[in-house]
């Protein structure tokens, strides 16, 4: 299994740049996200380590081997893309077996038996070598596939289908296992079993495995570390708990899970409490800064709703409710305090009362809850 090494990765497409500064340490047997919007880069970094896409400039390197001068099928890299990409007119084992056969019939010197392999594949002559059979067969059972080997796979579902993407690519034992959006096309019921059993395989083979997605949610619940890209650039690389707790910008306080980002100016600093001007109202917070002008970023969760005047915070603030949603173990609340609207998310049991629009309703934020950035 491989490390992935990027160093100043840069991508021009007709002198305009889309990637720049790239800089990634993958370790060996790491699940690693690639995070951002539609256009930020993700798939083109992932097409440069893949080889199928050459860097303007940088340094690529997959184990301890430079991969810059080497094709695709060099580069011990296993594919799974978000439109799955198989051979719609063969069944589930043909498209598995295909690659492994066409490699095994390259290492014995039989390149011109690859157009022949096609031809017979497609006239259902094919006989494969035992090997061949085994560790298909044993790929299909891993991904819980056995029975459908014979169907083809126009006949499967979505979900079955990703699975025979990612058979396909593991059936090479590759080094590093790509995966761009592979999740994408499936419904959310589907998407969060599908994650359960990447993460299954991942880690059950130790396989370096970079993933893309734009979806902060799965990034979050399934990659050892994450980094979060934009307009061509990574921005922040750390763990999900990293990357939640201590965003380095507003942009990823906010795309990384939900924020409250006010702007705000800092008035006083002592004794390891710095107090932050919000419009009308004082914040204090934990962080030190050096700045002015800084962002307020509250979690959601991390802002209470008091119940009586007994509790004693060090924030409290009064404001009225706009909406409530339920959303079975929480309520989310849109609350209007001053000039600013806040989403504030409580623990719901059952038995508890929501509380209405109009509602008035007093609001405590330890300081060690605040982030200044
Ligand atoms: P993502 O996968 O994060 O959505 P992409 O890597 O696909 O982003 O694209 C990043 C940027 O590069 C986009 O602005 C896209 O239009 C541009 N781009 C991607 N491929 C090409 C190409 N072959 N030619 C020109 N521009 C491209
Ligand atoms: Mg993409």
């Amino acid at each position: 299994m491989g490390s992935v090494v990027v160093e100043q990765l840069r991508k021009d497409f007709s002198g305009v740049t889309v990637l720049q500064n790239i800089d990634l340490d993958i370790k060996e047997g790491e699940f690693f996200a690639l995070l951002g919007p539609s256009g930020c880069g993700k798939t083109t970094t992932m097409r440069c380590i893949a080889g199928f896409e050459s860097p303007t400039s940088g340094t690529i390197k997959i184990g301890d081997r430079d991969v810059a001068k080497l094709a695709p099928n060099e580069r011990n890299c296993g594919m799974v893309f978000q439109s799955y990409a198989l051979f719609p007119h063969m069944n589930v084992f043909d498209n598995v077996a295909y690659s492994l056969n066409i490699k095994e019939l390259r290492k014995g010197n039989l390149f011109k038996k690859v157009g022949v392999y096609t031809r017979m594949l497609n006239s259902k002559l094919v006989k494969y070598p035992k090997e061949i059979e085994k560790k298909v067969m044993d790929i299909l059972e891993y991904v819980e596939l056995t029975d459908h080997a014979k169907k083809l796979t126009s006949e499967l579902s979505g979900g079955q289908q990703q699975r025979v993407a990612l058979a396909r690519a593991l059936v090479m034992e590759p080094e590093v296992l790509l995966m761009d959006e592979p999740l994408s096309n499936l419904d959310l019921k589907l998407r969060h079993t599908m994650r359960n059993t990447i993460r299954r395989i991942q880690q059950d083979l130790k396989i370096t495995t970079i993933f893309v997605t734009h979806d902060q949610e799965e990034a979050m619940s399934m990659a050892d570390r994450i980094a979060v890209m934009k307009d061509g650039e990574i921005l922040q690389i750390g763990t999900p708990t990293d990357l939640y707790s201590n965003p380095k910008t507003p942009f990823i306080a906010d795309f990384v899970g939900t924020s409250n980002i006010l702007p705000g100016k800092v008035v006083a600093s002592d004794n390891g409490i710095t107090t932050v001007q919000i419009g009308n109202q004082q914040i204090k917070s934990v962080t030190q800064t050096d700045k002015t002008d800084v962002q307020v970023i509250i979690r959601p969760e991390n802002i209470n709703v008091l119940n009586g005047g007994s509790d004693d915070y060090d924030n409290a603030f009064e404001g009225t409710i706009q909406f409530a949603t339920y959303l079975g173990n929480t309520v989310r609340y849109d609350i209007k305090v001053g000039e600013h609207q806040l989403v504030v998310d409580t623990t719901y049991e059952s038995g508890d009362s929501i509380k209405r629009s109009g509602e008035k309703v007093r609001l405590g934020v330890s300081p060690e809850r605040v982030l200044l950035i």
